[in-house]
């Protein structure tokens, strides 16, 4: 019998993100420090298939409706084919995604299909090849938009591309990433950077999504657009266009009343709030269902109140507690 996971404040949680490992075959300026990609020796967290799928049949079992696989990134880990599969057998589940790269997506993009993957979210911060390969830290453009197109064929629809918006660095190409939903079939969802690296110069790369709504606007007129699965994007279709826009206001907007979701890292802990340095080890007792179903329960009493959340950036940004980069969360 499923249950239904409600958080203190009335909040339907049906939605698991689940970081499969540390692992990146990019270095982006935004997800790592300097210090971190130079940390030769550290071992990085991975978890293992029998982890993923004992979380992933406690959550089902739990009513969450929707697990999205993430890293680090998560086509480089192991098994992932395997751990699809097993994922998108299990009753009850109604959806199940990747947000990747797509550096590997050109050779794998058929074969997640067959393995029951339902859907990819793209991340892509740039269509200049210079700007790509400067906030990757030296990746290919090309990889990306292969594995884009092979994404398309493959039927992983909608393809989302998720754009995180750098002041200074990519800000020049909103309306570029705008005209893409114009002919295309993409969903491009804007995003503001939030402070992983550190408290203190975040303002060198974040921008309000407001810049997004007057560029989109020039264009042509704004539709708004019911999102598919709550959460905290909005969703606007310029007329006419194929594609949608998405913009998730991580630190302009109050957007935790709407949160739907839990976090598995690949330490294998549940964190219940980006925001928040609390965070449930799942490892003792993993073999138990029953222990697992309650540390998931137990995860719900540690959402934070979304009526004390502040909707200043710069009172927000105070409120971040995490001691995780996002590699090690999962984005
Ligand atoms: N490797 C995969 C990828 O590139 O899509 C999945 C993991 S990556 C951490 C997923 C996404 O997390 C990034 O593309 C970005 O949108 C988001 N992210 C990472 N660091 C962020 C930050 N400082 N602020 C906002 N979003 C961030």
């Amino acid at each position: 019998m499923l249950e239904k996971l409600v958080d203190p404040y009335g909040r339907i949680i049906n939605y698991l993100r689940l970081s499969v490992t540390e692992h990146c075959n990019l270095n982006c300026v935004y997800c790592r420090s300097e210090q971190q990609v130079c940390r030769a020796g550290v071992k990085e967290e991975v978890l293992t298939i029998q982890e993923c799928l004992a979380i992933a049949e406690a959550a089902v079992e739990l009513g969450m409706t929707r697990i999205r696989l993430t890293g680090g990134e998560p086509l480089v880990h192991p098994d992932i084919l395997d751990i699809i599969s097993g994922i998108s057998r299990m009753d009850g589940l109604m959806d199940l995604s990747m947000t990747t790269n797509a550096v590997l997506l050109d050779s794998m993009a058929f074969k997640l299909a067959e393995a029951g993957l339902d859907r990819v979210n793209i991340s892509l911060d740039s269509l200049d090849e210079e700007t790509y390969r400067r906030i990757t830290r030296g990746g290919k453009l090309y990889k990306t938009l292969n594995g884009i197109e092979k994404a398309l064929q493959a039927g992983l629809t909608p393809v989302k591309i998720n754009m995180l918006l750098l002041k200074g660095v990519n800000d020049h190409e909103i309306r570029r990433f705008v005209a893409l939903t114009l002919d295309k079939e993409l969903d491009v969802r804007f995003i503001e950077y939030m402070p992983f690296l550190g408290q203190e110069n975040w303002q060198q790369y974040y921008l309000p999504l407001d810049r997004v709504m007057e560029i989109a606007s020039a264009i042509a007129p704004l539709v708004p657009v019911k999102g598919e699965h709550g959460g905290p994007a909005k969703y606007y279709r310029l007329q006419g266009a194929s594609g949608k826009i998405g913009l998730i206001p991580t630190l302009s907007r109050h957007i935790c009343s709407v949160c739907n979701r839990l976090r598995v890292t690949p330490a294998c802990t549940i964190k219940p709030c980006l925001f928040s340095a609390d965070e449930i080890d799942l490892k003792p007792g993993l073999s138990d269902k029953e222990v697992l179903k309650e540390k998931f329960r137990a995860a719900l009493k540690l959402k934070p109140d979304p009526a004390r959340v502040y909707c200043s950036p710069y009172e927000r940004v105070k409120q971040f507690q995490g001691k995780r980069f996002m590699t090690q969360i999962g984005g």
